[in-house]
């Protein structure tokens, strides 16, 4: 942490900071410059805020400069960390990961339906929400348990690990029973307790950025995970809220560069949330590998018009087919691979 002086600032003022620096039982650096004083405080300050300082008579402001995150950052581990759901979708290796399907499980007929569409197309994992946090509390919110046993059903059908939300601490335990990875959603993000209870359970989880969430802040949360003791959290770009109309997020693709900048943990996106419109997401899904995510997170539902939430945003199965062979070729050229069932690759 710095404190940065007023240029006014008197040798008293200098003083008072260097005290409540060793008041903490820290040491300081006093770096005058031709301008102002900067007052380095020295030691483990993570725990001690800035904001103290700013009380003080003679203060500009003070500030951190190293990140607020530990475990997330590369500079607790230096290698990309990988993240395995199920048996055999590996996030964060060379291959890419797709995890694809309807946002809401609406029957045991569609998310088995569901299931076989997504994996003849060549998606490694199932997606489908049996918790649905809904803007709206007269939308469908999900079949809960019974949701989770269907997803279960498709799991057995295809042999598809299945990512599904959790919304609060309570439900934990049950969903991680049934799920191969569990997903935080974006309006729970900053939910600590959620967080932590994800992270006291065997389960990876997918991490979703909240949408008015900064990235500092993202991998905050992130630390709540991991410091509860899970290490396998794989983050998720959805998108945040912007003044922007026209796509129902602003996804971000820097953000998915930054945070490989700045994490050892695998990202994925989800540019269905990330735009909210059908028609943009093959492109945004290309441009997401390209510039090297781990992997995508994509609505697919058999029959988007009908679908019982996000139809506006979901691939239709015709749609999905088609992107996947495209993705396979963006993924080669960044040096990645997106195997396809040999139907489709051929
Ligand atoms: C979802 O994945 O269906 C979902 C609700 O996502 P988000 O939390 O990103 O809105
Ligand atoms: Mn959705």
């Amino acid at each position: 942490m710095i404190v940065v002086m007023n240029p006014e600032a008197t040798k008293e003022q200098i003083d008072r900071v260097i005290d409540l620096i060793h008041h903490m039982d820290l040491k300081e650096h006093v770096i005058q410059g031709t301008e102002l004083t900067v007052v380095a405080v020295i030691g483990e300050d993570h725990k001690k805020e800035p904001s103290q300082f700013e009380t003080l008579p003679g203060v500009q402001k003070a500030m951190r400069v190293l990140e607020p995150y530990k475990l997330a950052s590369k500079k607790f581990k230096k290698e990309r960390s990988t993240v395995t759901i199920g048996e055999s979708c590996v996030i964060g290796g060379k291959d890419i990961a797709v995890i694809a399907g309807p946002c809401s499980v609406e029957s045991e007929e569609q998310i088995i339906k569901s299931a076989h569409i997504v994996k003849e197309a060549g998606a490694t994992a199932l997606r489908g929400g049996a918790f649905k946090p809904r803007t709206n509390p007269y939308s469908f919110q999900g079949h809960g348990e019974d949701g989770l046993k269907m997803l279960a059903a498709a799991r057995e059908a295809t042999g598809l690990p299945i990512v599904t939300e959790v919304m609060t601490p309570t439900d934990v335990a049950l969903v991680s029973r049934y799920a191969d990875c569990l997903q935080i959603g974006t309006r729970n993000a900053q939910n600590y307790k959620l967080l932590e209870a994800a992270g006291d359970q065997p389960k990876p989880v997918l991490f979703k950025r909240g949408m008015a969430m900064t990235i500092d802040e993202f991998l905050q949360a992130a630390d709540y995970i991991l410091a509860a003791g899970n290490p396998n959290v794989i983050l998720c770009e959805r998108g945040i809220r912007t003044f922007e109309k026209f796509s129902r997020n602003t996804y971000s693709l820097s953000a998915i560069v930054e945070l490989h900048h700045r994490t050892h943990l695998p990202v994925v996106g989800d540019p269905s949330h990330g735009t909210g419109h059908a028609h943009l997401v093959p492109d945004m899904a290309k441009a997401t590998l390209a510039c090297g995510a781990d992997g995508l997170a994509l609505e697919v539902h058999h029959d988007p018009p009908h679908a019982w939430s996000d139809g506006a945003q979901s691939l239709n199965p015709q749609q999905f087919a088609e992107l996947m062979p495209l993705l396979a070729r963006v993924a080669e050229s960044v040096d990645r691979s997106l195997p396809l069932p040999q139907a489709v690759g051929q």
